[in-house]
């Protein structure tokens, strides 16, 4: 178990390569160099540094979880207004009646 500033290269580059450069939570597109890592399950709640607990974030979606569980963030996400979230993927999935699906979810389920 390693900090999130202790990740080596290699594990950052494997961390960004599970959404393939997209926010893990809303879709929007993100590079290398802005894109957060945050963490799904948070540390106060037994979340761990581990890179299968890690996901890479926008700094809009990083800074709204912050250190809520991932339902938590569904739920908050769920009442943000669409012109808030507008151009990226939650909007867009909300319209359709489809509740709150984040990008990691719809990847894992593509497999
Ligand atoms: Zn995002």
């Amino acid at each position: 178990m390693s900090k999130n500033n202790e990740l080596s290269e290699e594990e950052k580059k494997v961390i960004y390569n599970k959404t393939f450069g997209r926010c893990g939570y809303c879709g929007v597109e993100i590079d290398t160099s802005e894109t957060e890592l945050s963490l799904i399950n948070p540390i106060r709640l037994g979340g761990t540094y581990d890179a299968d607990n890690i996901l890479p974030s926008c700094k809009s979606c990083n800074y709204r979880k912050g250190a809520s569980s991932l339902e938590k963030f569904r739920t908050q996400s769920e009442r943000f207004q669409s012109s808030v979230l507008s151009n990226n993927i939650i909007s867009l999935e909300q319209a359709r009646g489809k509740g709150v699906q984040f990008h990691f979810e719809r990847l894992l389920k593509d497999e």
